[in-house]
């Protein structure tokens, strides 16, 4: 899924080469992306894209005060094209959601934009609204994740009796980060996932708070330096243990092990995080019985 520095390095990239130029026409692929229908898509057409921003893990274009805002979801993206096809899409085939086209710079081929969601389980939304804070998900958001100094964190997580995973992943508590990030920054903090947000220390806040910045700036500035909207998808580099179990830690060498929810999961070290303890994982001791 997309989270903060990839929907940042995306409104980046946007910034650089849409921003300025007119929309001529948005087309809708996937009927069940769009969540408003006042404003209609179609008022985008022939307004100046004036803006690219993020709230949280939202894309927040603005279309001469309009606003097109899109949540990526788990599988989405955002893929820069030359030479788009003029054909309106087929609805309902293959993994395109959206695609908008710019009027074209002079003497070159016509550019846009298509928003793309692959798999079958669809999340992808689009909204056009007048105001961003019309997007429910945006009105609940909490501080974003690269604004926050220690002493916000530490407010934000006192009193607050949930683990650690579970709370950096609430975007109504602190917004940007999702199931890679939190993995990463755990890591980095070396605090365990099932740590409660209550219990955290001072010593533990102020390196994870280091480790938040750390991996959200370092994975922002990969992300831009690769121009992330020409990517074929959605391409991590410098993991240290999200989606690498069975794998060495690259501090220590131990194993990265994983724990398993109904539809997620969770990868950390032991020797790192959990004084060289694995943590219960029910669906593995299930499978092991
Ligand atoms: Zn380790």
């Amino acid at each position: 899924m997309p989270e903060l520095p990839e929907v940042e390095a995306l409104a980046a990239f946007l910034r650089e080469n849409a921003v300025g130029r007119i929309v001529t026409r948005v087309d809708l692929a996937a009927v069940q992306a769009i969540k408003t229908f006042d404003p209609a898509l179609s008022s985008l057409a022939g307004l100046e894209l004036t803006g690219a921003t993020r709230h949280g893990k939202f894309l927040d274009l603005d279309v001469s005060g309009l606003h097109l805002v899109v949540h990526l979801a788990r599988a989405g993206w955002l893929h820069w094209r030359q030479n788009l096809p003029t054909a309106p899409p087929k609805p309902g085939k293959g993994p395109l959601a959206l695609r908008v086209h710019l009027e074209p710079r002079e003497g070159e081929l016509p550019e846009g934009f298509d928003l793309t969601e692959q798999g079958t389980r669809k999340g992808l939304a689009v909204y056009v609204v007048r105001s961003p804070a019309e997007v429910p998900g945006i009105a609940r958001l909490g501080p974003d994740a690269l604004e926050l100094d220690a002493e916000t964190l530490g407010a934000l997580l006192a009193g607050r009796h949930t683990q650690l995973k579970g709370t950096l992943t609430d975007q109504t508590v602190l917004s940007g980060i999702g199931n890679a990030y939190s993995d990463e920054i755990l890591h980095a903090a070396r605090l365990s996932p099932f740590k409660m947000a209550d219990k955290v220390t001072d010593d533990e806040l102020l390196r994870l708070h280091t480790a938040m910045r750390e991996t959200l700036t370092g994975a922002l500035d990969r992300q831009l330096g690769q121009r992330a909207a020409t990517l074929k998808g959605e391409k991590r580099a410098g993991l240290q243990v999200h989606a690498r179990t069975g794998l060495p830690c690259p501090v220590c060498g131990d194993t990265v092990r994983e724990v398993s929810f109904a539809d997620t999961s969770l990868q950390y070290c032991p020797t790192c995080q959990t004084g060289g303890k694995p943590l219960a994982d029910r669906r593995m001791s299930k499978l092991l019985r």
